[in-house]
Parts: C-alpha cells; structure tokens; sequence
C-alpha cells in the first residue's frame, strides 16, 4: 500500500478570451470546478497503476469539501482517507486565455489545517504501508510525523517539495526518496550555496553531479530530478548519474506531469522493478499527461502506460 499525505483542492478555472486586468468583470466561455491538489494526483496515479492506497486528506466543512468523496469514490480511493476539518476547504482559481497564457491563486484552506495528530491517529495504517507520499502542499509538521513514524517502522518515505520550501534538516534526513523538478533543483541549489550556472533543463550538464550528492549526503538514498521535456535524472547513494529521455510527445497541457511521474516512480519502486525501469515508466507517465488537457482524465491506467512505453 502507498500512503498519501494531503492535498486536496477543489480546483476552479475559467476560460477567457484575454486575462482579466485590476478592476475589470469578463465574461468567461467556461467554467469548471474539478477536484484536484498533488495529494489527490499522486493517490489517483497510483491507484490508477494498479497500487493500493491509502492516505490522509483535509477538507473542510464547506461545499467544496462534499466533492471529495464522490472524487475518491470514482477513482477506486478509500473515502476512511477523508479528515473534515472545521472551516474551508482548500480551494484554486485559475483563468486560462486565449493564448493558453494563465494565472492562479490557491488557497490552502483544509491543508494547512492538517496536522501531526490527524498523522498519529492514522499510524497503525501508515506503518503497515510500504511508501510514504508527501508533497508541500501542507504544513510541515504533518509531513515530519508521518516520516519520522514511517522511518520507525521501515516504511519508505518519498518526498516531492513543491511548492517549494527548505525542508528542515531532520525532515530531510527522514526523506529517502527526494522528487524534485528544474526549479525546486535550483531552490536548493542556491538554499545549499552551490556555484554554478542555473539549471538550464540539460540533464548531460555536470552541474547535477555536485546537486545530486549534496542532497545524497542529507539524507535521502535517492534523488531524482525532473527536466520537463528534457527528461528527467536520477542518481542513488554510490551510484553514477542515470539519465532518462522524456517521451517524444506533443505537449498539450504540461499541469501535473510531475505528480504522473511521482506516481509512477512510486508504483515502480513498491513492486521492487530496479530504478531505470522504474525511471522509464515514471517519464512514459509524465508524457501520458502532457499530450492531454486537465491531469485528472490523462493520469494513465497500465494499458496507457503501456502503449507509452512500447511507443
Ligand atoms: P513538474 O510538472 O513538476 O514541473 P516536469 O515538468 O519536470 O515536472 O515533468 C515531469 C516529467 O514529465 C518529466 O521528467 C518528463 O518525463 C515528463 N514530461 C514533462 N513535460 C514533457 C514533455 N513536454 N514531453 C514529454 N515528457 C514530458
């Protein structure tokens, strides 16, 4: 079993022809509400692999939180992963124009609500998983819990820290697998005082050496960066770089592709498949999602995931 930990977010965008400036009222040509929010990807992108899950999401007391369970039910999730909390439920709006230029605002709401006693109360079912899953759409001292009870019962931990924050030294030493993409890379990049140019998106550049093994020496026994249509790299504790191409698609909606290729990195990993083939279904996850609008609909199922990688 994969455990999830947070996030859920009632997600609200609008089509308009042109994004709207201070002050003004447009009409929009669409207007949709979906569930969304990285915990809720990564739960239905492993669930959708085939990986039983289990988790911990915060909703609030508010409508938007009545779209949770119908979500999870629709997605093969257990609803027991739902905690309604007082108050409101995290919630995104977003426009999209024309052009596919967009903005968004996202409110936490219920996430940041959620806290280290909800993580204790579920502990029986996180030490029984194989795999912790957080993200940084919560506060810290949920993710450090269910980490430091994980590590205690030797279950995996994987963390993805977008949006990006520093994590606490002893969060990170608690963190076996560490997910980041180009610009969470350059965030600890400089937060660790590394020279050296940006990260341009070329995974061939020797800058991720000296990346890789300062983050390797903090804790985690894994690291793996995401390049977007560059592909993405990894490098395990005494372990050379590993390079793996993106699929060639066409991009059509590049949202969630780094929560597809965490899932599916997480899939590959708990059924014990070694890291270039776990590597190589992650990307052929992330280029599921990228040729297709939205993330819920395009996280793909084995078939998918199987045309992909024969494609
Ligand atoms: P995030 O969504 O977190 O910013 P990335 O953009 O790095 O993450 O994408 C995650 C993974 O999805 C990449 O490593 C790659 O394998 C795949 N991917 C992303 N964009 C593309 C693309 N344009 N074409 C093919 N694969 C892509």
């Amino acid at each position: 079993t994969l455990f999830v930990l947070g996030s859920f977010v009632a997600a609200c965008s609008a089509t308009v022809a042109r994004l709207p400036r201070a002050g003004e009222s447009l009409q929009a040509q669409s207007f949709l509400i979906e569930p969304g929010g990285k915990g809720l990807n990564l739960a239905v992108g492993a669930r959708r692999l085939g990986a039983a899950v289990d988790g911990l999401f915060a909703i609030g007391d508010d409508a938007f939180g009545n779209l949770a369970e119908p979500a999870l039910r629709r997605a093969g999730l257990p609803v027991a992963m739902l905690r309604r909390l007082e108050g409101a439920t995290g919630a995104g709006i977003g426009f999209t124009d024309a052009a596919g230029e967009n903005c968004l605002a996202v409110f936490s709401g219920a996430n940041a609500r959620l806290g280290a006693r909800e993580v204790r109360a579920a502990s029986a079912a996180l030490a029984r998983s194989a795999c912790v899953l957080a993200q940084f759409e919560i506060g810290d001292a949920p993710v450090a819990e269910a980490f430091r009870i994980a590590r205690a019962a030797g279950v995996a931990t994987l963390l993805n820290p977008s949006p990006f924050r520093m994590p606490d030294p002893g969060l990170l030493a608690d963190t076996e697998i560490l997910v980041v993409n180009a610009v969470e890379a350059a965030a600890f990049r400089s937060a660790l005082g590394l020279a050296g140019p940006e990260p341009g998106g070329s995974p061939e550049e020797g800058i991720w050496d000296a990346l890789t093994a300062a983050l390797l020496e903090r804790g985690p026994r894994l690291v793996v960066v995401t390049l977007g249509a560059s592909g993405a790299l990894a490098r395990a504790r005494g372990g050379p770089v590993l390079l793996q191409p993106a699929f060639p698609v066409v991009p059509v909606d590049t949202l969630g592709a780094g929560d597809a290729f965490t899932a599916g990195l997480a899939v590959g990993l708990a059924e014990g498949r070694p890291l270039p083939e776990c590597l190589r279904r992650a990307a052929a996850c992330g280029a599921c999602v990228v040729r297709r609008p939205g993330v819920f609909d395009a996280l793909p199922d084995e078939a998918a995931l199987a045309a992909m990688l024969a494609s």
